[in-house]
């Protein structure tokens, strides 16, 4: 049997923090952790910031409320669904991810955990678990799952060498270089297209 595993942001929908510098301007928080690789480093960087200018969860919920799946990504995890389970694994919190999920038609996600006061200000946050998407991964191997995981960046590349089959997506080409072990695709049309390259079942 198996699962397949899709990161999110970069993968189905826009990188929500960039998204946010945008909107409201402040270039500080379009740091990811290609700049910042301690992503508690990171994090903290940007709850400091936000807490600087002011904002808090309904600001950022707001420019969330604005943000569409990638185009052709809503119809990719339909026709995923009709032949997978399928498990997004993401490094965002919940209370970002989970108003996308509708746009994305409901599939499961896990992610991580905000703590916000009662004003509304993000004043903490917990991760699920160290190399949460890797763990991910392992667990569902255990329950005798086979694993195609796909993802954009340097917090999938764990994930990918855990699962029996990894794929980047959408990467940028300092990822690929870095990552030659696994096969890099740009379109949805190819992702299908490799998953099924990859899947034991081989369904068309
Ligand atoms: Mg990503």
């Amino acid at each position: 049997m198996e699962l397949v595993c899709l990161d999110l942001e970069g993968v189905l929908i826009p990188e929500i923090w960039i998204a946010f510098a945008e909107k409201t301007g402040i270039d500080e928080l379009k740091a990811t952790t290609r700049d910042i690789p301690d992503y508690d480093v990171l994090m903290r960087q940007r709850l400091d910031i936000l807490a600087k200018h002011g904002y808090g969860i309904k600001e950022i919920q707001e420019v969330i409320d604005t943000l569409d799946p990638i185009p052709g990504a809503k119809e990719f995890v339909e026709w995923l669904n009709t032949r997978f389970q399928v498990i997004i694994l993401s490094d965002t919190f919940y209370e970002f991810g989970m108003p996308l999920m509708a746009k994305l038609g409901h599939p499961t996600l896990f992610c991580h955990k905000l703590e916000v006061n009662d004003n509304g200000d993000i004043v903490n946050y917990h991760l699920r678990q160290k190399d949460p998407k890797r763990q991910s991964v392992r667990a569902f191997q255990l329950l005798n799952y086979r694993v195609i995981a796909a993802g954009d960046s340097y917090n999938d590349t764990t994930m990918l060498k855990q699962a029996e089959a990894g794929i980047l997506f959408k990467s940028p080409q300092n990822v690929i270089d870095e990552f030659p072990q696994f096969p890099a695709v740009h379109t949805y049309e190819e992702l299908k297209q490799e998953i099924l390259k990859v899947s034991e079942t081989q369904s068309s």
